[in-house]
């Protein structure tokens, strides 16, 4: 994406409250021009009435120096003011816009990128552009507005003299023109980096209980120190061309040095010069100012917008549709329940995980889903929950196609419990309720009680209102895997899908879990992972996943009864809940 792309688009994203900024950026430049003028005219007064040795006059410029001082300050406020307040809904939209971008895009997008980069992205990169609009183009701003006008202003005042301020102070951007290069290349390399950094970091927090059970912290911080080195080396880079660009801040002093001597000369042969010459000095603030910010301006600029390309990329990424596309040409095959057929997919281009997979759970009844790890389960249930587009065939539900329902509404019709409870850091009472209208406390605690969840939750400090530390740290296993429960179960979805637990929890848990799984799946349409003997046993039907295709079905009894790749499993030992006799 080019640079003006990237501008355009970003700017874009301001449009709506773009009078305001605007007012702010152009009275920004406009007021200093007008207030760095009228200082001029007034010195020029002031000294023009020394000169004259005019008292009254003295005391008019006087009164008039005062009222330019407090109308400066005044409106430098008002305009300092709708600067930032514009600045900031910006950087409000463009935040809001990139949240929801992200919220949007496909499973399959994102699981290809690496949470480090995504955060990064979101952070670090938008702060960048946050200061391109409170910092770059405030700057940019100053330079064309107060410092043309200053250009243009000198050179009224006195062609020779302005000449002289523009030719010397013109020698700082040339300097900064010639390091200005390298930036961009810096400025998308420190980035890289700080998303490198904020991945391992987040790898250390995630990952803290293995890190520490199996002695991998020297090892980590090894890994978290080179990538903080490449961090600081690339920063360092930045810095140094950002402080050779610096270097022309001196430069700057040529012109009021030059114009003085030019002044100087000039007043001895004509003292009635001193008033305009002291104009001058005051103008040329401005003029300094062009060239010694616009160079640097537009070099801050470009590594603003590598921030702004990448912020736009991730909201770029491919978002989910309204529906999947459909793969089927003809009418979704009738019955009720889950009907799938000839359904395959893989994952980005690779190989088919779901081969050809055809399948039915009739309404009301349980099927299990068993076979090796790798065998493709967990990808059939988020195809089933149409969190990717399958390459060929078809799922229905009660006769509805996945690609005739908005994915929405689809998913509506799934309560989806997985292995390990995913919860929020929010109350017991919120993650039991999720993003459903509150059903109210009765509810709820109905909810808690079938999922054998409401005496542990009584227990806890403020009961349904404690707050769930990140992921439910402060809860077991099985505690978590409750709430999750009642959770579904307050959803009420005609559909489950469950994914039983592989780690073992304790006899008592594992109890409780289970009756509230055997709640919640009676009268439901289910299908599930299943890891434990019972649950298979317990099974209307089961189905044998292997290498992304069903070898095996039929009820336990049956499958029991062949030599084939069920019995070889139940014999290489599913595993056998404790508490079963
Ligand atoms: P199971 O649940 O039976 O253990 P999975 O559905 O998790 O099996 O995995 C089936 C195959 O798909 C495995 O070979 C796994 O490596 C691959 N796989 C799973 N998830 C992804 C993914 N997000 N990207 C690429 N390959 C994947």
């Amino acid at each position: 994406m080019s640079d003006m792309r990237t501008l355009r688009r970003l700017v874009g994203f301001g449009e709506p409250v773009a009078a305001q900024y605007l007012r702010g950026v152009v009275g920004l430049g406009l007021v200093n021009l007008g207030v760095n003028g009228l200082f001029a005219l007034m010195l020029a007064q002031l000294s023009a009435s020394l000169v004259e040795a005019n008292r009254a006059q003295l005391t008019r410029s006087t009164l008039l120096f005062l009222g330019v001082a407090i109308l400066s300050s005044v409106s430098i406020s008002f305009v300092a003011r709708a600067l930032i307040t514009g600045a900031t809904r910006i950087e409000y939209r463009i935040r809001n816009a990139l949240f929801a971008a992200v919220n949007a895009v496909t499973l399959a997008e994102l699981e290809k990128r690496d949470s480090g980069d995504v955060l990064s992205r979101m952070n670090n990169d938008m702060a960048q552009v946050s200061e391109m609009y409170t910092g770059t183009i405030q700057s940019l701003s100053l330079a064309l507005f107060y410092g043309l006008g200053s250009v243009v202003t000198v050179v009224c005042i006195d062609w020779r003299g302005g000449l002289i301020i523009i030719g010397l102070a013109s020698l700082t951007l040339l300097v900064s023109v010639a390091v200005m290069k390298p930036l961009k290349r810096q400025g998308a390399a420190l980035q890289d980096q700080k998303a490198s950094f904020l991945s391992r970091m987040s790898q250390v927090a995630q990952g803290a209980t293995v890190i520490r059970s199996f002695n991998l912290a020297e090892w980590m911080t090894a890994k978290v120190l080179q990538v903080s080195r490449y961090q600081q080396s690339a920063g360092v880079r930045l810095a140094t061309t950002e402080a050779i660009q610096s270097t022309t801040d001196p430069l700057s002093l040529l012109a009021p040095i030059g114009l003085l001597v030019y002044g100087a000369l000039r007043s001895v042969a004509d003292v009635a010069f001193v008033p305009r010459l002291i104009a001058l000095i005051q103008m040329q603030n401005g003029v300094t100012l062009l060239f010694t910010t616009t160079a640097r301006t537009l070099a801050d600029l470009q590594v603003k917008l590598v921030s702004g390309r990448r912020v736009l990329e991730l909201m770029d990424l491919q978002k989910e549709p309204e529906r999947l596309v459909s793969t089927t040409a003809g009418n979704p095959v009738p019955g009720n329940g889950i009907t799938v057929r000839d359904l395959s997919f893989g994952y980005d281009r690779g190989a088919d995980i779901v081969q050809n997979v055809s399948f039915d759970v009739e309404r009301g009844t349980t099927a299990a889903v068993v076979g090796p790890s790798g065998g493709g389960k967990s990808t059939l249930f988020k195809l089933l929950l149409g969190l990717y587009q399958p390459r060929a065939g078809s799922i229905a539900l009660e006769g509805r196609s996945i690609y005739e329902t908005p994915l929405a509404e689809w998913r509506h019709s799934f309560a989806y419990v997985p292995q390990n409870a995913f919860l929020f850091s929010d109350t017991v009472y919120a993650n039991i309720v999720g993003g459903m209208p509150d059903p109210g406390q009765e509810a709820v605690e109905n909810a808690a009680r079938a999922a054998n969840a409401h005496d542990f939750i009584v227990q806890l400090p403020q009961g349904y209102q404690t707050v769930l530390e990140e992921s439910g740290h402060n809860l077991s296993g099985g505690e978590k895997q409750r709430i999750a429960i009642a959770r579904a179960i307050l959803q009420d979805a005609p559909v489950l899908l469950l994914d039983e637990a592989t780690s073992a929890l304790d006899a008592e848990n594992e109890q409780q879990v289970q009756e509230a799984l055997e709640r919640l799946m009676r009268g439901r349409t289910t299908l599930v992972i299943a890891h434990r003997l019972s649950t298979i046993q317990a099974a209307d039907v089961i189905y044998v996943l292997e290498g992304g295709q069903i070898v095996e079905q039929g009820t336990h009894e049956k499958l029991m009864g062949q030599a084939g790749r069920y019995r070889a499993l139940v014999d290489a030992g599913l595993r056998s809940p404790t508490h079963q006799v």
